[in-house]
């Protein structure tokens, strides 16, 4: 597991301005995330990540990565709003939407965003209430022919992108209502911890480009091979190569692209958990300990701060603070108060003996962490703050209040 990058004194320094619990991100590693993904693409002809702001949509953090070159992918208008609030405009801005309501291909069109389109429907409703726009992509969902995972379910089955015929049609139509400029992308998998996978989704992209090309007389200019590069949750997983991602796709692309006169495309990946997940933590304090048929350490954190281990069962590891070198000799169930049975970061996880007042930092918790919070039971949502590289925190987003809580009453 790696060395968290701050101590337990900077983290109480933190805590005694900002109350646990609290998120803390941790600018250098977001950055190096960045610049990895950036290197292993960089033999490509204008590779860019458009980050998806949906993992952690901070405008703080989406103008750290602008500065790595990063753009954003957005998939609601106040996503939209918050990355024009970082700074992104024009085509460093993707709109990868569903069951899109108008107001965003408005909002995206008025930034002058790339728009990728999840149905051939959807074609005819952007231009009726925002306009035709200049480029336009598909999402394609290849169904039975691949195999999706976990997290985001058999191709088949999931919602999203329409299928190989309807490429054909909605690329030929677009053509006919008299769009110029084309790109195309998947978005396959999630978690995905092999580099094989975002390999496969590149050779299926590039050889229908070919064919796409070939049978409706149209260039792209753009591939998006998508996020879902996973994070090595559990300390026994490996991180996925980047470099053997890159290279893969790289003999890929040159294979399709090599001698075949079609015109080079642009590279684009959209991923989230690569580039934020391991380098944002969950810090929350011991606040009772209990002893019943188990041994619980309740934290002053809930899964309405981080809900991905009740959501999907995901492991987080747990450093407690201090205590790093301590022996792991007890057994606790670490959870929240919600009136929840599910309200647990951890499940009879071995961790040394705990104090009320010990601090916990929940790992790899940057990515759809705070994001997906909720206030279930009342529950606040809490602080985020970025830890700079002199070792500073900064405060990214106040905790809500109760006052917010009450905000939307009818009073
Ligand atoms: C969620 C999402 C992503 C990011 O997924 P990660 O697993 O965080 O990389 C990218 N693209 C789309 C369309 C998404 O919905």
């Amino acid at each position: 597991m790696r060395a968290l990058p701050f101590s337990e004194a900077q983290a109480r320094a933190i805590a005694a301005r900002h109350p646990t619990p609290f998120y803390l991100y941790d600018e250098a590693g977001i950055r190096g995330a960045a610049r990895a993904l950036n290197a292993a693409f960089a033999w490509a002809p204008r590779f860019r990540e458009y980050f998806a702001v949906k993992a952690t949509p901070n405008p703080h953090i989406l103008a750290i990565l602008a500065e790595e070159g990063c753009g954003a992918d957005c998939s609601s208008l106040p996503e939209l709003l918050l990355a024009e609030r970082a700074g992104l405009a024009g085509e460093l801005l993707m709109l990868t939407s569903n069951d899109t309501p108008a107001e965003e291909f408005v909002a995206a069109r008025r930034l002058g965003a790339l728009i990728n389109l999840d149905d051939l429907g959807h074609l005819g409703y952007l231009a009726r209430h925002a306009g035709l726009p200049p480029f336009i992509s598909f999402r394609h969902n290849p169904g039975p022919l691949r195999e999706g995972n976990a997290i985001i379910g058999r191709p088949e089955e999931a919602k999203f992108g329409v299928t190989r015929a309807q490429l054909f049609e909605g690329y030929a139509a677009a053509r006919d209502l008299g769009v110029a400029r084309f790109g195309l992308h998947a978005m396959i998998v999630s978690n995905e911890l092999d580099a094989a996978s975002a390999v496969a989704t590149a050779r299926m992209l590039f050889a229908l480009v070919a064919e796409l090309s070939a049978a409706l007389g149209i260039a792209f200019e753009l591939v998006n091979l998508g996020g879902g590069i996973g994070i090595p949750y559990r300390p026994e997983d490996a991180p996925v190569d980047l470099g053997l991602v890159g290279a893969g796709v790289r003999g890929a692309y040159e294979a399709a692209f090599g001698g075949s006169g079609l015109p080079r495309p642009a590279l684009a990946m959209e991923c989230g958990r690569l580039i934020t997940g391991p380098h944002g933590y969950l810090v929350a304090a011991v606040r009772h300990l209990k002893r019943t048929y188990r041994q619980y350490a309740g934290l002053d954190a809930t899964m309405a701060n981080l809900m991905r281990p009740a959501l999907y069962g995901a492991y987080h590891h747990i450093t407690v603070l201090g205590k790093e070198g301590a022996p792991t000799s007890e057994l606790y169930d670490v959870t929240g108060s919600l009136c929840e049975n599910n309200d647990k970061f951890a499940v009879a996880r071995p961790l040394p003996a705990l104090e009320v007042g010990d601090l916990l930092a929940i790992h790899d918790a940057g990515a759809h962490g705070h994001a997906m919070g909720f206030n279930y039971n009342g529950k606040l949502r809490s602080a985020e703050l970025l830890l700079a590289a002199d070792g500073r925190a900064r405060l990214i987003r106040r905790a809500e209040t109760i006052a917010d809580y009450l905000a939307t009453l009818e009073l």
